[in-house]
Parts: C-alpha cells; sequence; structure tokens
C-alpha cells in the first residue's frame, strides 16, 4: 500500500512474487484434484506437483526424487535431526554436533534429542563475525557421531558459513546437513558434500506453510510424519499442491543477478549510515562472506527498541529483546562475543526483490535524524 512503511524485513519474510501468485491461482481452483487419485483431476493436480518439483531440482541441481516437499524449515530441520536420530537408535547413543547460532528449529531439537536421552549433542562456537571454524567441527567428531547440521547463513546477521570446507572435514565421518532457509535465492547453493538441505518457501518470494528438504540419495532418515506414504513413504500427508506449485516457481524465478543488485542496495545503505553516523555504528557479522541482502548494525549509545520505535516509516527487525530494562542479546550475539553495551543497539536491516533505490535513501535519511534526535535528546 501506498503510506506502508518500507519494507525492510525480508529475513523475516518474503511477499508473494506477483508470478508465483499467478502460477498458483488455477492449483487453489480449477486443479483442485488429489495428485494420488486416478482421476483426471488427480493427474492435473500430479502434473503441477511434478512439474514443482522438477523446478526445485533443477534450482537445486538434484534429481527430483531427492526432494522432499515439508511445511517448512521449521519441519526440515526438526525432520533432519530426528530422523538421522533414530535411524541410528541403538545401545551407544549417536552424536550430533550443530553450532551454537542455529536456528531454534534445529537448536531446540537438539536440546530435546539429549533431554531425552536420545543423542548426545555438541555445540560448536564462532568466532566475531559469527563464522564456524571448520577445525573445530573436525576436532569435535567422535566415532559416534552422525550428523553435523551447520546453517548455511545466519537469518540474525547474514553471516555465511565455510560450508565447503566444514564438509570437507565431515566427509566419510558423518553425514552433513545445512539449513538454507535464508541462503536460497540470495546466494549460490552447491551441493558437493552435503547430505540433507532444509529451504523454506517463505523466505523466497513463496507463501507460507511450504518448504523442501533435499535428502541425498541412499541417505537413511526415518520418518517424522507417518500415513499414507506420500513423497515416495517419506513424509505422509497429502501435498499441498497450490503451495507446492509456488514453491517451484519461486525457485525457477530466483537469479544470481538478484544477489548483486541486493549487496549494491545494501551497500548503499550501509555506506550512508557509515558516512553520516561514523564510530557510532558498529557492524555484526562479516563484512565481505554474509548475504547480499542483509545488514546487521549496532547503533551506539542507544536501543535498536527505541531506534526503531523512532521510525515508523519503516518495517525492520531489532535483535535483543528488553525486559524490564534489562537487554538480553540474541543467542546470535552472545555467541559472537557481542558485548550487551554494543548489542543492545542492533538494527537488521534485510532488503528483497522490490527494494529501490528512493526506499534505501529514505530509509537511510529516517534512520539518521532518529538517531540524532535519540542521541542529542540523551
Ligand atoms: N531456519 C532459518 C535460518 C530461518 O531463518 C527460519 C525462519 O525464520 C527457519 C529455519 C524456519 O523456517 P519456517 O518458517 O519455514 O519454518
Amino acid at each position: 500500500m501506498q503510506d506502508d512503511p518500507i519494507y525492510l524485513d525480508h529475513n523475516g519474510t518474503t511477499p508473494v512474487d506477483e508470478r508465483v501468485l499467478q502460477a498458483t491461482l488455477p492449483y487453489l481452483a480449477e486443479h483442485f484434484g488429489n495428485p494420488s487419485t486416478k482421476s483426471v483431476y488427480g493427474a492435473r493436480a500430479r502434473a503441477g506437483l511434478d512439474r514443482a518439483r522438477a523446478q526445485l531440482a533443477d534450482f537445486l541441481g538434484c534429481q527430483p526424487g531427492e526432494l522432499a516437499l515439508t511445511s517448512g524449515a521449521t519441519e526440515s530441520n526438526n525432520w533432519v535431526l530426528q530422523g538421522v536420530t533414530a535411524a541410528h537408535a541403538g545401545p551407544k547413543r549417536p552424536h550430533l554436533l550443530i553450532s551454537q547460532i542455529e536456528h531454534p528449529s534445529v537448536s531446540k531439537t537438539a536440546d530435546f534429542l539429549e533431554r531425552t536421552g536420545r543423542a548426545e549433542v555438541t555445540r560448536v562456537g564462532v568466532d566475531s563475525t559469527g563464522r564456524v571454524d571448520p577445525e573445530s567441527v573436525r576436532l569435535a567428531l567422535r566415532p559416534n557421531t552422525v550428523l553435523v547440521s551447520i546453517m548455511h547463513s545466519n537469518n540474525e546477521v547474514g553471516t555465511l558459513q565455510p560450508i565447503q570446507a566444514i564438509a570437507e572435514a565431515v566427509a566419510g565421518k558423518a553425514l552433513l546437513h545445512t539449513d538454507a532457509a535464508q541462503s536460497a535465492g540470495k546466494v549460490n547453493l552447491d551441493l558437493t558434500g552435503i547430505d540433507f538441505l532444509s529451504l523454506a518457501g517463505h523466505k523466497m518470494y513463496a507463501p507460507k506453510g511450504i518448504g523442501a528438504l533435499y535428502i541425498r540419495q541412499g541417505r537413511s532418515l526415518e520418518p517424522l510424519l507417518f500415513g499414507a506414504g506420500h513423497e515416495g513413504g517419506r513424509r505422509s500427508g497429502t501435498e499441498p499442491v497450490a503451495l507446492a506449485v509456488a514453491l517451484g516457481e519461486a525457485a525457477a524465478l530466483c537469479c544470481p543477478e538478484e544477489g548483486q543488485k541486493l549487496a549494491r542496495l545494501r551497500d548503499r545503505l550501509e555506506n550512508g549510515l557509515r558516512t553520516a553516523l561514523g564510530a557510532n555504528v558498529q557492524l555484526n557479522g562479516h563484512l565481505t562472506q554474509r548475504l547480499p541482502n542483509t545488514l546487521n548494525l549496532s547503533f551506539l549509545h542507544t536501543t535498536g527498541a527505541e531506534l526503531t520505535a523512532r521510525c515508523p516509516e519503516l518495517a525492520a527487525s531489532t535483535g535483543p529483546a528488553c525486559h524490564d530494562g534489562a537487554v538480553r542479546l540474541s543467542h546470535v550475539l552472545q555467541a559472537m562475543g557481542v558485548s550487551p553495551e554494543v548489542g543492545k543497539g542492533a538494527v537488521r536491516l534485510t532488503l528483497g526483490r522490490s527494494t529501490t533505490d528512493e526506499q534505501v535513501d529514505r530509509a537511510l535519511s529516517v534512520l539518521v535524524a532518529a538517531y540524532q534526535a535519540l542521541t542529542v535528546v540523551r
């Protein structure tokens, strides 16, 4: 809408691309059949589903049969951790290795498996930019390690992990999963050395409630959802055909040039803020190994919540939550060793497909004016 705030929260969720919407609508209307039935209705729905899976396979560079549709990255992540653990259940508890900055859909699943005595868990740390050292992964591997799960990029600070070096450290010793919910469509995904990869539709211009899990051929994974045996017996539940069509279309629309455009706009915003506010802003994350759309900055001498409250023209996300004046940093900033003084000023600005130069310039002037007003008032 005309007067809506400028949307700078694309890591939270993306709007549905108009082309995705148009491709989806027929599957909510006339092509309503159940893809598992034999009628012409079923056949039309099946054709839509098959096409979507082929588009997704093309996007990832895998076989269609290596993809299972899920309700989103939360389910994909739960499935991998629980499914691999279950496949290795036995007298010796399997060992899982994750990082300290994983999304809760990974970390809380690991906590649950540990709490219920099904798995041992190691959580490797990150450096001050949010990167996992592949050597720390190699050193943490045990004879009973069955799965390493390290996110492809972080949702809060955008840091990209050295996933190929991690894959080399893990090769032949354990399976490797990566949560690519934030990376898909923003950076190239290379499946070399990766056994499982999670995707979320609503981070790549498809609707919420659809995602996928790449399962390298031959990898053993117990189902999370049992039932009538959909998705080759791996994930039961009648397929959400329209949502799958949306995800396929969204994947087909992703292109590398978009990352370059996003990086240019993000850098324009970052450089503008640095020029105006100098040492009063500090980057959270890695300067170069970062998602092209993501800018997480700490505004010193204030809090992210105070600053964004003064910017109703913008829709952005603040890092830490403040409770009764006490600042609790996110687990990501804590793991990076960011001090509470700096971390409390964190604001996440994430750009997307429809972000324009004009919006970036407007966001810049709004943020600078709000910061100056806040810090002069003090
Ligand atoms: N993993 C990461 C890195 C995310 O950023 C998110 C969503 O914010 C998820 C997983 C969960 O995805 P979904 O909302 O599709 O369950």
